[in-house]
């Protein structure tokens, strides 16, 4: 039988195995958040109050979403410290991440903004714990070289 060619575990049947790369490329309109992330790339991580009802978004938000403004919504750098409210390991990876390892993703509570952000954790934290008290960071991700923010030790 060719190597291409795998039995599949359950039923025995035979399987086509292909194993080209695929490489995914997102173009998201980003011109009424374009601050967000270039803030990021230097370090901060900026939420979106709105001027008029002082609603706090995280991730940053164009608009509001609880009194219908529409302009310009202000960027302001995150209070990033909180504490982890659950978390889950990943094995099972969408195709995107199928190249990476393993990882864990959380939601943790940020105090003072009274905000959950969902991201990856950290890897220096290896046994997470809820409740645990976290800070939000960001790194460039090893993987990519993307900048991301991570749950993170405080
Ligand atoms: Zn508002």
């Amino acid at each position: 039988m060719p190597e291409y060619i795998a039995k599949d575990e359950k039923s025995g049947n035979p399987l086509l195995v292909d194993m080209r790369s695929l490489n995914i490329r997102y173009r998201i309109p980003v011109s009424r958040i374009e601050k967000f992330y270039e803030s990021l790339d230097k370090g901060i991580i900026m939420g979106t109050k709105c001027p008029v009802c002082g609603s706090r978004f995280f991730p940053p938000q164009a608009w509001c979403s609880e009194c219908g403004f529409s302009g310009d919504m202000e960027f302001y750098p995150l209070d990033t410290h909180g504490h982890l409210l659950t978390f889950t390991r990943i094995f099972a990876k969408p195709k995107s991440f199928s190249g990476f390892g393993d990882y864990t993703v959380g939601i943790a509570h940020l105090d003072r903004e009274n905000i959950n952000v969902l991201a990856w954790i950290d890897d220096a934290i290896q046994k997470p714990e809820v409740g645990m008290e976290i800070s939000i960071k960001v790194e460039k991700r090893k993987e990519d070289n993307a900048t991301v923010y991570f749950i993170s030790k405080p």
